[in-house]
């Protein structure tokens, strides 16, 4: 095991401009003697201005004022960090370019997916190109690589699979000998299929791609670095006494993230976990606090943690033909939920109906109940919010639903839910 080797990553909102690029060199500048892996997501909100192109694309609307903003958000930026006649403005030039095809495919050559990811991968790429030339500007030692040779997937676009193998194998091949000398900068959130084209890990996967990183080259830890102190038992803008774990288990922060706390992607913990390698998440604005640390021998806590999700959309299948509710009939809804790349973010049976929870997705609703109408009568409630409440403490329950219309509730030992709609 590389004893030695750690690998950082940072999300949009650390690299969001001029300032945040030299807050990030100060927090690299004194520590990158540990550091060999560091992972840049777009800048700011690169990606959705990136998905407002393509959205306005397949619209045939005119989205070229779009795309000269995402440039000159970066030569923006560029400006205040260099000297007119450094490199990295052609660079950039260079980049954005090579997009022109993709940009100027006719709509009906356009398979969604497949062109989403060759388009929206550009935020990674101008940042990290963006990043590690400030930094090396700056006398840091490190080499840009692009991740995609090293991170290999299926084609399943927008939402591809790693072939872990593969991928374990080509970073320690590619990467092992780089990394006695220097320290790699590279992008998070992509990929590559057989074919060679780009594939992308799903929103927000940079995290992801950390402990990819991480596990395929048997790191000490991986530390993802945000705008909060660290994992908090709930969001801060939408709870009040919110309070930071100073430590968690695996197991625990895997369940957060899992019914929806948007502080880690959801597929970062099991990679880590399998390997044993700890997970730190601190903050970029005070880098010396002691932020949160995952690991496997966290010691046992009882506070309830609040997880809160918008945007839901509660769908009751009922059968029509007065049978009871059987096995294939849920087999055929989830088969539905697959195909649609929908998830039942709760689930509830009764006799005669099945109960689920389902995040708004465009055109997908419709889609869900077109193909199950003749089967089941299909009822629903859109714009609810589902509150899940880990280690529940029943005396906060009455409070925390004041104000709302309550929809459907189940409870265990260890969770609370509630499918809620404000009064
Ligand atoms: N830039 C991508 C996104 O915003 C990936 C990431 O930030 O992790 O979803
Ligand atoms: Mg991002």
């Amino acid at each position: 095991m590389n004893r030695t080797l750690q690998v950082y990553k940072f999300g949009g909102a650390s690299v969001k401009d001029a300032a945040a690029l030299l807050n990030l060199h100060t927090i690299l500048h004194s520590r990158l003697q540990a550091i060999k892996v560091i992972v840049v997501s777009a800048m700011g909100k690169t990606t959705n201005a990136l998905e407002a192109v393509l959205a306005k694309k397949l619209g045939q609307e005119d989205f070229s004022k779009d795309w000269k903003q995402i440039k000159e958000f970066h030569v923006g930026v560029c400006e205040e960090l260099f000297p007119a006649a450094h490199p990295v403005f052609e660079k950039l030039g260079q980049l954005m370019d090579t997009a022109q095809p993709i940009l100027e495919l006719p709509i009906s050559k356009i398979n969604y997916d497949e062109v989403y990811d060759q388009l929206i991968c550009y935020g990674e790429l101008l940042s990290s190109i963006l990043v590690s030339e400030y930094l090396i500007f700056k006398g840091l030692c490190l080499s840009w690589q692009d991740v995609r040779s090293v991170i290999h997937t299926d084609s399943d676009f927008r939402f591809a699979k790693i072939d872990w193998k593969k991928t374990r194998s080509t970073c320690q091949s590619q990467w092992g000998s780089l990394l006695e000398h220097t320290t790699i900068l590279t992008q998070g959130f992509i990929g590559k299929e057989a074919q060679g084209r780009t594939t992308t890990l799903g929103r927000e996967g940079s995290d992801f791609t950390a402990a990819i990183l991480a596990a395929s080259l048997d790191a000490e830890s991986v530390t993802i670095w945000k705008d909060v102190p660290g994992v908090l038992n709930a969001d801060p803008k939408l709870f009040p006494n919110t309070q930071k774990f100073e430590e968690l288990r695996y197991r625990e922060a895997a369940e957060m993230t899992y019914f929806g706390a948007s502080v880690i992607h959801p597929k970062t913990i099991k990679p880590l976990a399998n390997e044993g390698i700890p997970l730190f998440v601190k903050s970029f604005l005070d880098p010396e606090a002691s932020g949160t640390k995952i690991h496997e021998h966290a010691a046992a806590h009882d506070v309830p943690t609040l997880v809160l999700k918008k945007n839901q959309v509660l769908i009751s299948f009922k059968v029509t033909d007065f049978t009871f509710i059987e096995e294939k009939h849920i087999h055929s809804i989830y088969e539905k939920l697959k195909e649609l790349k929908l998830r039942a973010n709760m689930l509830q049976l009764s006799a005669i109906s099945v109960s689920l929870v389902v995040d708004t997705q465009l055109f997908k609703l419709e889609q869900l109940v077109e193909s199950l109408k003749t089967t089941f009568e299909i009822r629903y409630n859109e714009e609810l919010e589902l509150l899940t409440i880990l280690k529940p403490k029943e005396e906060d329950i009455p409070s925390l639903m004041e104000g709302y219309e309550l929809l459907l509730e189940q409870t265990t030992r260890t969770t609370y839910q509630a499918v809620r709609r404000k009064k």
